[in-house]
């Protein structure tokens, strides 16, 4: 991990991907961002504020919201599109035939981009052996900058490297003080998978995590808060992260956790929080597989 500028604007941590494509480590979540006028100002809030990556999704319904904030946002800073980092997500329901790139096609109108920076198989349902090979075929078109997964457990990616062209640069999972996912890591990183977290705040549905004494002692230490604890957690685990917030002063506190470095000691400390327990559920769970395959589109 290097400390260097991505674009113009002001300095973060970036990583480089298997492709020698730069992503930054910290993005811009929006899941759950559904009021337009809250999308399109939180999304050009982000990027104000020093964001350079938005993690936007099919499934979100909100790209076309995504995609109006991202040009303001530009048009406020002066930033260009090539400054930015933008990824979206395919739903496993248009993995089949032409659906994948169907599906790309149509976030880039909504997104009003030419290039995706990122394109993720969003979970490893359905035919996602020929949706890789039709994003592998976008990727080589140029459409898309690097290619990737995500909810992929390890035995899941292994099989998918093992009898496809491109490995996946990046792999976005659920991953948190609670879950640390450090089996899933390790394997990430044999095969030069970049981990990134969604959810990497519990969802807000973890609030006892920013009570941990370890939590309170790290932030009272840098003069922190306990959000930016637990992402400068992953971040110096080597896990990038996409925070949601649609408030300003939260989304400037999520970003806000270059300019100090947890101890060896702390972060054995937040180690030590590691439930194991993921919140929004994994693959392998039937309960998920039913849960998901059956969710009215
Ligand atoms: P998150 O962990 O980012 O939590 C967001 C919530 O945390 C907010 O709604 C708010 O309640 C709280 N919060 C935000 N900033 C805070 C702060 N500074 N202090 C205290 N509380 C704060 O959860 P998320 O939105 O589910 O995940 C982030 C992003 O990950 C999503 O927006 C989406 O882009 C992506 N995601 C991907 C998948 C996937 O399957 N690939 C699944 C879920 C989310």
């Amino acid at each position: 991990m290097q400390l260097c500028a991505f674009g113009k604007g002001k300095q973060m941590e970036t990583i480089k991907l298997n492709n020698g494509v730069e992503m930054p480590m910290i993005g811009f979540g929006t899941y759950q961002v559904t009021d337009p006028k809250e999308c399109v100002q939180s999304v050009a809030a982000a990027i104000r504020n020093g964001y350079r990556l938005i993690d936007a999704a099919q499934l979100y319904k909100n790209e076309d919201m995504v995609g109006e904030g991202i040009a303001l946002g530009l048009a406020q800073t002066g930033l260009k599109r090539e400054d930015i980092f933008v990824t979206s997500k395919v739903w496993f329901s248009f993995f089949e035939n032409d659906g994948c790139r169907r599906v790309v096609e149509e976030s880039l109108k909504k997104l009003k981009l030419g290039y995706l920076d990122l394109v993720l198989l969003h979970w490893p349902f359905g035919n996602y052996y020929h949706a890789w090979r039709e994003l592998e075929k976008m990727y080589k078109e140029g459409m898309i900058r690097a290619i990737g997964i995500s909810n992929f457990e390890p035995a899941r990616m292994v099989d998918l490297i093992s009898y496809n062209e491109v490995v996946p640069a990046v792999n976005q999972v659920e991953a948190h003080l609670y879950c640390q996912r450090k089996i899933d890591t390790e394997w990430m990183r044999k095969y030069q998978i970049q981990p990134q977290a969604f959810a990497p705040l519990g969802q807000g549905r973890a609030k006892e995590m920013f009570s941990e004494p370890a939590v309170v002692a790290a932030a009272q230490a840098h003069g922190k808060t306990p959000a930016q604890i637990a992402l400068r957690f992953l971040v110096q685990s080597g896990i990038a992260a996409v925070p949601k917030s649609v408030h300003e002063n939260r989304i400037i506190e999520n970003h806000s956790i270059f300019d100090f470095e947890l101890t060896k000691e702390e972060m054995e400390a937040l180690a030590a929080l590691d439930k194991a327990a993921p919140m929004i559920g994994l693959p392998s769970s039937p309960e998920k597989a039913e849960f998901l395959i059956n969710r009215p589109w």
